[in-house]
């Protein structure tokens, strides 16, 4: 497990979280301001950063920044705003992912373990690879038995997150979490149509899977057909 430094202003999302993922076995540090979290960030070098973008002394696109400029550890952002431009800068600015308020905490934990696992195997720079499928996440790129997929964005992120957990049936409300962002309220329609592209590109078919695997009510699965 890993730990883990909560900037947050609001005391009873502070307490909430540091109670959760203290549960979930993580050590959690806590701060209650920008400055105080900065401090924390550089004294004692937490494996990933929880960060309210409202924070009442420092704009939180501004602590993204100054973490960001004294190392390279996680940040996830919790924020009240979902609107997309506010997202796009926060994840431009530096922050590797966000979690909108008000949230649950399995969204906060799917969250962390995704971005844990991407980062580790990101310093690693190894491809993930299921039978003649090879992912290389830096560079977005992903080929089946040596030819490059041409992907969509969503498409790719779809794709490596059923990849990193091959074997594993992964139900539609978890990548609706992952690779939407959308826990509560999203239609697990939209993870359907996104399969059926990804199954075409990979040329096959529900009807004759090879990667893909319906597992009927719970999720999908991908499997290494070469095995
Ligand atoms: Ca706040």
């Amino acid at each position: 497990m890993s730990s883990i430094l909560v900037i947050e202003d609001d005391a009873s999302i502070r307490d909430a979280l540091e109670r959760g993922l203290a549960e979930h076995g993580h050590t959690v540090m806590t701060a209650a301001t920008g400055v105080a979290g900065l401090e924390a960030v550089l004294g004692e070098h937490p494996d990933l950063v929880l960060l309210d973008l409202g924070l009442p002394d420092v704009d939180g696109l501004t602590v993204i920044g100054m973490i960001r400029a004294a190392g390279s550890v996680p940040i996830i952002v919790t924020t009240a705003r979902d609107d997309d431009p506010t997202m796009v800068r926060t994840l431009d600015s530096g922050a590797d992912d966000y979690v909108v308020k008000p949230f649950r905490l399995d969204q906060v934990t799917a969250r962390i373990r995704a971005v844990m696992r991407r980062t580790t195997r990101a310093a690693s720079a190894e491809p993930v690879r299921v039978g003649e499928l090879v992912i290389h996440e830096p560079s977005r790129t992903a080929s089946l038995a040596g030819v490059e997929l041409v992907l969509a964005r969503r498409e790719f992120d779809l794709l490596l997150a059923l990849a990193t957990r091959a074997g594993e049936v992964v139900s539609k409300r978890t990548l609706l979490a992952e690779v939407w962002h959308q826990a509560d309220g999203g239609s697990e329609r939209t993870v359907d149509v996104h399969l059926s592209w990804l199954r075409r590109k990979l040329g096959e078919t529900a009807a004759a899977p090879r990667y893909l695997e319906s597992v009927r009510g719970v999720g999908v699965r991908m499997v290494d057909p070469t095995a």
